[in-house]
């Protein structure tokens, strides 16, 4: 029941690409993280993010694709 003491290791700088790992509250650190696709609307698609260890939700992001049906081939 004690709260997780996270390890001051260094402020990596924060990376905007796919996230490998998230900070898991059920397991009290960063674990690796699986993609799932939770939704598909017509703006984009919704996924959550899973740890891999323990199956909880830690995160969701939306994606906003490029809208597809739009583009017109010009003969
Ligand atoms: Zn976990």
């Amino acid at each position: 029941m004690r709260p997780g003491m996270t390890k001051g290791g260094g402020r990596g700088s924060y990376q905007d690409l796919e996230a490998t790992s998230l900070l898991c509250p059920r397991c009290g650190k960063a674990q690796p993280v699986r993609r799932r696709l939770l939704l598909v609307l017509p703006t984009g698609e919704k996924y959550s993010y899973l740890c891999a260890v323990c199956g909880e939700e830690v995160g969701s992001k939306t994606e906003t694709g490029p809208i597809k049906g739009v583009i017109q081939t010009l003969d």
